[in-house]
């Protein structure tokens, strides 16, 4: 096996987390934070000052934008302007760039798209979960579905690009629960979806009920026949399925986490933030007063960092890269970018996972077969 170092350049992308939420929902393992409105102007100016010392008070022009949280959209109109200048002061986006806020329904008005749209946000990321009443109940999300619809309304005249996400497998939920949900995102006419099985992260007020025996998850053959239809579904719908749990129309995959499928570079600023910087894993602290205190004091709010050696940096590369559905492993592209030989360093699991109907092997590049989408995890854990 034959690595080098690779020349380490800017990051071309960027994050930015805003961690303000109306409520904790029950499954959320986010830097969000409920009841804390009153911290957003000093929490304004610490992200400014960390951009400044991100970039090395250098502007850094990026390809690619995402505000995410938390919810972004919490702020006013008025802190969503100035949170604009100045992401577009310390990151300018290069013309054609991508730029995306997480938008929660209910969270918006018209005053706040227009900020949005003035600021260069070109994308709107739309938090949906479920139309169902009883399933966002289920999830603690505090919308009602009819005011997904009413966000589109703000949305659809100043954004030409816009996603909606949907959680499948919430508790109490069936096959027919999922189908109906997706029919009304469907009828809502997105050029792109996003679609994830519902996780029990630990610690989340969901998992301890779901520890304690008070919630019951949704059995796996079921959750099978979910996923299963909705690749078949938003198929036919012209929605490709190019990510695990990412579906778009052809032009309208999401620019920036293309960039973590790759495993390129990206900044990111805010609460608990990740970033990815010559070649080095860092995140922030989660806890948003040591998060303040430290960049009032002029001190960065990095919590733990990692350097990957080019081996580990390689076999994650191979994981991320393989999330791509269409796009898999392409060797050429691999080696270029890990200066690894692929099969050197994978051939046995790849092998493996092939005779096992889990991977094809097309001799340039590596993909999950139908039914390895269903194992994903295994396989992935595998490999790296
Ligand atoms: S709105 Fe999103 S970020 Fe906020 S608590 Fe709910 S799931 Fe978490």
């Amino acid at each position: 096996m034959n690595a080098t170092e690779p020349t380490w350049v800017w990051p071309r992308a960027a994050y930015v987390h805003v961690p303000f939420c109306a409520h904790k929902c029950g499954y959320c393992d986010f830097a969000s934070l409920a009841g804390a409105d009153h911290l957003a102007e000093r929490y304004l100016a610490a992200i400014g000052r960390e951009m400044e010392a991100a970039t090395g008070g250098v502007p850094q022009e990026v390809d690619n934008i995402f505000v995410g949280g938390g919810t972004p959209t919490r702020l006013d109109a008025d802190q969503l302007g100035r949170l604009l200048a100045m992401i577009r002061r310390w990151f300018p986006i290069t013309p054609g760039g991508e730029w995306t806020v997480e938008a929660n329904p209910g969270t918006l008005d018209s005053a706040k798209a227009d900020a949005l749209a003035e600021g260069g946000v070109n994308r709107v990321s739309l938090g949906a979960q479920s139309f169902q009443p009883d399933l966002l109940r289920a999830l603690e999300r505090n919308h009602a579905p009819e005011e997904v619809g009413r966000a589109l309304e703000l949305v659809r005249p100043r954004f030409n690009r816009w996603s909606l996400d949907l959680i499948f497998g919430v508790p109490g939920s069936t096959p027919e629960n999922w189908v109906d949900d997706l029919e009304t995102a469907l009828s809502l006419g997105p050029d792109h979806l996003s679609c994830y099985g519902l996780v029990y992260e630990k610690g989340t007020a969901l998992w301890k009920q779901w520890n304690a025996g008070d919630v019951e998850s949704v059995d796996e053959e079921s959750e099978r026949s979910m996923y299963e239809f909705t690749i078949d579904r938003l198929e036919r719908e012209g929605l490709a399925m190019y990510e695990i749990s990412n579906f778009a129309r052809p032009g309208h995959d999401s620019r920036h986490n293309l960039v973590y499928w790759t495993n390129d570079a990206y900044f990111g600023v805010g609460l608990g933030a990740a970033r990815y910087v010559r070649g080095v894993r860092s995140s922030n602290t989660r806890e948003i007063f040591a998060y303040l205190r430290r960049l009032e004091a002029g001190l960065d709010a990095t919590g733990p960092t990692e350097t990957l050696d080019p081996e580990s940096r390689a076999r994650e590369t191979s994981i991320l890269m393989l999330r791509r559905t269409q796009t898999g492993i392409e060797r050429a592209d691999f080696a270029r970018r890990t200066s690894f030989n692929l099969d050197d360093l994978l051939g046995e699991p790849i092998r493996r996972h092939v005779s096992r109907g889990l991977l094809e092997d097309d001799g340039s590049r590596i993909r999950f077969t139908r039914e390895g989408l269903f194992l994903a995890d295994t396989v992935l854990c595998d490999l790296l």
